[in-house]
């Protein structure tokens, strides 16, 4: 599943809005699925489990920085996001190492 799939060209964050425009013009997203593929939280990789995020947004929820509500998402026309997968979401990552110069 890609955002252009649903975004079209836009690729606009559904979070923040924010839309990462890239050298040769086209905009870059990055797909995120509320509730994450694989074992063992095994979600769908469907249209309604996923949205569209800037790469900050995505980091920011996939290492539990910022918690989802339904209320912060942009729903983008035609893109039903399906909010049982919401309540299933579940932090990706635990530890991040951070190195300073
Ligand atoms: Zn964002």
């Amino acid at each position: 599943m890609t955002c252009r799939y649903f975004l079209g060209a836009a690729c606009d964050c559904q979070l923040c809005q924010h839309s990462v425009e890239l050298q040769d013009g086209l905009r870059y997203a990055e797909a995120h699925h509320l509730q994450p593929l694989g074992s063992p939280h095994d979600g769908p990789d469907i249209e309604g489990n996923v949205i569209c995020l800037c790469p900050n947004c995505h980091v920011e929820l996939d290492y539990g920085v910022r918690t989802l509500r339904m209320e912060d998402i942009t729903v983008v026309l035609g893109h039903v996001i399906d909010e049982r997968f919401i309540s299933k979401r579940a932090i990706q990552h635990t530890a991040v190492i951070v190195e300073s110069a």
